[in-house]
Order: C-alpha cells, then structure tokens, then sequence
C-alpha cells in the first residue's frame, strides 16, 4: 500500500518507519506547526531531513501556518497534555496529512503520533477514523507504543545519533517543562 506517514519529529519516527516499511510503500510528511518557537521547528525538520535521507525515505515538508495553530486552539490554552487542546492538534495534523494523500494518490495515512507513552492512541485513532470519514483516504489506525516501541525508538535514536527534545512541541507544553 502507498501510505503517507505523519512524522512529529525524527526519533519517533525511526521505529515507526522500520515497522511499517516491511508492509508499506511509505512516505514521510513534516506538518507540524504547533511547534514553538520558530527555531524549534527548524531544528525538528533538519533532524528529520537528515535522517528520511539517510534513510532513503521520501519526504514530504508542508507549511508552518502557526497562525492556524494558534486560532483552532484558543481557548484552550490551560488545558493539560492529553487534553482537549491535543485533540483539536492531532485533529489539524492529520486532516492535512489526509488531504494531501488524496491529493498526490496515497491509499492511505497514519502518523507516528502513537508512538509516544504521553500521547493516548485511542484518541489519535478516533480522530483519524474521523478524518478518514471526512477525506475519504483510508487511516491505519496504530499503536505504535506496543512491543516497545517507544523504547525501541529511543535506542534507535541514540544509535543514529538524533536529537531528542524536551517538550511535546507548543508554547504551553514548553512553559509548562520548563516550570517542573
Ligand atoms: S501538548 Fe503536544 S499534542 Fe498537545 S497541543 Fe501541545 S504540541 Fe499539540
């Protein structure tokens, strides 16, 4: 199947990519503008860049329209991780991921969002089941964190070398590491 991945940020795609490519024509699509500040981005989509190369894995990098972000979340700013603000994020994240595998002729999408021990699946595949209903793209509903996954893909960054940031990715999640 042709599947268009979505990748939050290099480390936690290098388990992902190894478990799907053994079933999968996979390509790899950056769409993450919930990461702040502008300079965090950047070092998230080079880390990536580098390794999809190194890796021989086609890459798709969309657009920051943190404006976007910014707007779908007001309101929730206070609202904890795993909260409703993580919904509506996955929710952008993936509609966009859905859309442009319609629009290039993908089977299919999923995200390596599940990979996470923060993140809970259950809702990330409930949004893709809905995002699959609205797009009409098939969504490969996951739980990478089975079978290790998340420690797996630690020890596969620290063999290739990958950066491993500190906070989820937004203003909020960042504010609240660096308040603990
Ligand atoms: S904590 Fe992570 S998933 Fe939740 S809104 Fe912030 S960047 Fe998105």
């Amino acid at each position: 199947m042709r599947l268009l991945l979505h990748i939050c940020c290099a480390p936690c795609s290098t388990e992902t990519i190894t478990r799907l490519l053994s079933e999968h024509e996979v390509t790899g699509f950056f769409y993450n503008p919930n990461i702040h500040p502008r300079e965090e981005y950047d070092l998230r989509r080079l880390e990536l860049e580098k390794y999809a190369d190194e890796q021989d894995l086609p890459l798709i990098v969309s657009d920051y329209d943190v404006e976007r972000w910014t707007g779908l979340t007001r309101g929730l700013e206070a609202e904890p991780e795993g909260g409703r603000r993580c919904t509506v994020c996955f929710q952008m994240r993936l509609e966009k991921t859905a859309q442009t595998a319609a629009e290039l002729g993908f089977d299919a999408f999923t995200t390596t969002l599940s990979i996470s021990p923060h993140k809970n699946s259950a809702v990330i595949n409930a949004v893709g089941a809905g995002v699959e209903r609205e797009k009409g793209v098939l969504f490969l509903a996951e739980d990478f964190k089975k079978q290790e996954g998340f420690k797996k893909s630690v020890e596969r960054s620290r063999r290739h070398g990958l950066r491993r940031q500190s906070y989820c990715g937004c203003v909020y999640s960042k504010k609240k590491r660096e308040s603990k």
